[in-house]
């Protein structure tokens, strides 16, 4: 219970979420501390006594504060850019339980990794294994790395989401891979550590996560063999969570069932859940400018829009919304577009939602802690939202709003 009632009132742990709009006001994203430790829990449950490393996809939700509370539980971080290396440093982050993955890693973003000493570079292209050979090489430095592959296994979720097919841009193919190692395995500057895959996001059900798992247990029995053995095997992340209706299965599923095709193998098993550690920890607090009817439609204009959550506007996600004050049973609803102040048709937070609201009145846009504010962007010229963490009854600003100043304070105009 996170987020629920309390005597009418919708709350973050126990702190009021109107009392968060009074202090820090609004658009604002409110984040559970207790939600985070208790997904992180799950993970850390079904792995106990096992060799192994939950690494949290920092992608998802890259704010200090949500970083340091996994480094306090000893996650490690899988992260995509130099932005995502320095931020998970600077929350407190062990340098040494870092992966890199992403496709198009810059020179300089590959030796940032090597100086900071990070567990291992996840490898997507034969080109890329030439220039972290060519960096390491320069720095003196022998670069741990894992190939991402390619397992060709359909994720059955959204199509933008979905990573483990042949045609998609990520990982390297299954019937590449193996030549990929043996021609690693000759190159000095370079040490081979592990393997990894990630088949795309939000999966329901364990099936093509433990496909997955079977396709690299079997090329990892095919790498031993040829003498290249391993130290790690990664088998992404992706799990789903609940939005709606859906009904994802508990991760211990997908661990237990992926467990089950690894038999005896001693590599330590890493997994990096993003969505599935901060996606139900955290809400969007707006509230409402104007209530709008035409002929055709009944909007609610709030304060907060596609700039601060895309994910309605990009995957057409469905995001539960809530009244902060329960409705009074027999109130007057009726059937509203949540629309935000932005100049883009796709600008809506939700459709078609049965609410009693009236200007000034405060909404929840729920299950909103990933790919949420760490996709938002300042289009309108609108400054970004504040985000706030709860913990039990204290609620923390963990990132001011942004001023307006702020927005244009990189800019200049030239004097011709
Ligand atoms: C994005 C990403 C993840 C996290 O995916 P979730 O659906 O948020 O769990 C894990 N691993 C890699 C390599 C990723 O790119």
């Amino acid at each position: 219970m996170d987020f629920a009632y309390r005597n009418g009132a919708l709350c973050a742990d126990l702190v009021p979420l109107a009392d968060i709009a009074r202090r820090f006001g609004t658009p604002c994203y409110v984040y559970s501390r207790t939600a985070i430790e208790r997904n992180y829990g799950e993970f850390s449950r079904a792995l106990a006594g096992r060799n192994a490393l939950v690494a949290y996809s920092v992608k998802a939700n890259s704010n200090l504060a949500v970083l340091a509370v996994l480094a306090l539980l000893g996650a490690g971080f899988d992260i995509v850019s130099g932005g995502e290396l320095s931020r998970v440093l600077a929350a407190g982050g062990d340098a040494r339980k870092i992966l890199f993955s992403g496709v198009g890693k810059t020179e300089d973003e590959i030796a940032g990794a090597l100086r900071a000493g990070v567990l291992c570079l996840n490898l997507e292209s034969a080109d890329e294994l030439q220039r972290v050979a060519t960096v390491a090489g320069r720095l003196g430095k022998r670069a741990p790395i894992a190939f991402r592959v390619n397992p060709d296994v359909d994720a059955k979720t959204h199509p933008y989401i979905s990573t483990g097919l042949k045609q998609s841009k990520f990982g390297v193919p299954y019937a590449e891979a193996e030549r990929l190692y043996r021609d690693a395995s000759s190159i000095e500057q370079v040490k081979v550590v592990g393997i990894g895959c990630h088949i795309g996001s939000l999966m329901s059900s364990p099936g093509p996560f433990i496909d997955a798992a079977a396709r690299i247990h079997a090329l990892a029995e095919r790498l031993q063999r040829a003498g290249i053995n391993l130290s790690h095997i990664d088998l992404g992340g992706g799990f789903g969570v609940r939005y709606r209706d859906e009904t994802p299965a508990p991760i211990a599923e997908f661990i237990d069932g992926a467990l089950g095709v690894l038999p005896g193998r001693k590599e330590m098993l890493i997994l990096d859940p993003g969505r599935s550690i901060v996606g139900n920890a955290g809400i969007l607090l707006t509230r409402v400018e104007y209530v709008k009817r035409t002929d055709a439609k009944n909007f609610l204009v709030v304060d907060a829009a596609m700039n601060d959550l895309l994910r309605p506007a990009l995957y057409g996600a469905w995001h539960e919304v809530r009244p902060v004050r329960e409705a009074e049973s027999g109130a007057a609803t009726a059937v509203y577009d949540v629309v935000g102040p932005v100049c883009e048709s796709a600008d809506f937070l939700a459709r078609d939602r049965t609410l009693a609201a009236h200007p000034g009145d405060l909404l929840a846009v729920m299950s909103a802690g990933a790919y949420a504010m760490s996709m938002s962007s300042n289009y309108n010229s609108r400054p970004r939202a504040a985000e706030v963490m709860v913990s039990g009854a204290d609620a923390r600003l963990v990132r001011r709003r942004e001023s307006t100043e702020e927005l244009y304070a990189a800019e200049e105009v030239p004097t011709w």
